[in-house]
């Protein structure tokens, strides 16, 4: 059986790949350093599988990463830790740089090391905010690099990182750009469970500035299965864009809910939209050109919005504990935004 690392799989995304991981009989070792956006109640459905393991370790902590990486000789590794919320890189820029640039980092002198003894893939978890805005028509893996805010820069300085060390130190590593994810146990902060949270208890919705932002939404559960076909089948040294093609401003979006809400949940019936002050460097529209992947793999995102949504609604509805278990500060005081 296949050894795999997962780093940052108490998150939303990793803790999804783990999951879908072990279904496809793969041994995971979660590497986390549990930040706030990390939480067990995402591992609780497989954390006693005899195919995981959990190790607390942040990526800068050296000596004890490559420890954990040599013990268990990965056949790949996912990297997914990072610090990923675009308001708190406005705040404390700092963390970004720490985990996503310092921590990749270290995390490639140990994968460059470990390469000599042992055949191992990276890949690198990358997003489409490293494009910058995209006022018209799609970026494709060719597009420049224009991130807008720290948390993209920093994004970006990963990925320029990884790739020069394939060329440099000949590692065999892939970088992927995915767009933005949905799903169940994403953290409240974000966007869509912030206004499910809200639609549940009755609160306002908040959305930034006239609510015309546009994002391309993806099912975590298509990133997750196209992340499999990429370590199975991609190219090392290359770029991989992973999208849906499927479009919608935050105003949508929050209508999308509210329709769920009252005609299949019957809740919802006051509920408001409140109009919030935009945030600095906001991206007006973020779209992927993924004709690539579905070229050279014959990956394409297969679940539709409207049913990944509602089973959104009903996962966060049919998990009242998950809410419960995170820090109510956290969901009150953030807007709601990737
Ligand atoms: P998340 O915030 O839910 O989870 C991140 C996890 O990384 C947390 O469990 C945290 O504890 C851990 N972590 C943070 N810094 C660490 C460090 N220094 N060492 C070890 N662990 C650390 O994030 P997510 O939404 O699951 O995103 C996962 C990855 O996917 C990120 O790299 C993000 O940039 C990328 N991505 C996310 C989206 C999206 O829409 N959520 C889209 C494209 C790409």
């Amino acid at each position: 059986m296949k050894n795999i690392v997962v780093t940052g799989g108490l998150g939303f995304i990793g803790s999804n790949l783990i999951e879908l991981l072990i279904k496809k009989k793969f041994n995971v070792i979660n590497i986390d350093k549990k930040t706030y956006s990390s939480n067990f109640y995402n591992t609780k459905n497989f954390s006693n599988s005899l195919n995981y393991k959990f190790v607390k370790c942040d990526l800068n902590e050296s000596l004890k990463l490559k420890r954990i990486i040599f013990k268990h000789r990965p056949k790949c590794i996912f990297n997914l830790a990072a610090e990923t919320h675009v308001d708190r890189s406005i705040d404390t820029p700092k963390n970004f740089i720490d985990s996503n640039i310092l921590g990749v980092f270290n995390l490639l002198e140990i994968f460059k090391e470990y390469s000599k003894y042992h055949k191992s893939k990276l890949i690198h978890i990358s997003t489409d905010e490293v494009y910058g805005d995209i006022a018209k028509g799609r970026s494709d893996e060719n597009h420049r690099y224009q991130p807008s805010s720290p948390y993209a820069a920093s994004k970006a300085s990963s990925d320029h990182l990884v790739s020069s060390y394939v060329k440099t130190y000949n590692i065999s590593a892939i970088i992927t750009n995915c767009s933005n994810n949905y799903g169940p146990k994403q953290h409240p902060e974000k966007l869509i469970p912030k206004l499910i949270y809200n639609i549940i208890n009755n609160k306002k919705l908040p959305i930034y500035g006239n609510g015309k932002n546009s994002r391309e939404w993806i099912h975590v559960k298509d990133h997750c299965e196209a992340l499999i076909e990429i370590f199975r089948n991609g190219k090392v040294g290359e770029f991989y864009n992973i999208g849906s093609n499927n479009n919608l401003n935050n105003l949508e979006i929050c209508k999308y809910l509210i329709k769920i809400a009252k005609t299949k949940i019957n809740i919802g019936k006051n509920v408001k939209i409140k109009f919030v002050k935009d945030r600095p460097g906001h991206d007006s529209r973020y779209a992927l050109n993924s004709k690539k992947i579905f070229k050279k793999i014959g990956w394409k995102s297969k679940i539709k919005f409207k049913d990944g949504l509602e089973n959104t609604f009903l996962w966060y509805l049919n998990n009242s504990e998950y809410f419960k278990s995170i820090v109510k500060a956290d969901i009150v005081k953030r807007i709601g935004n990737l």
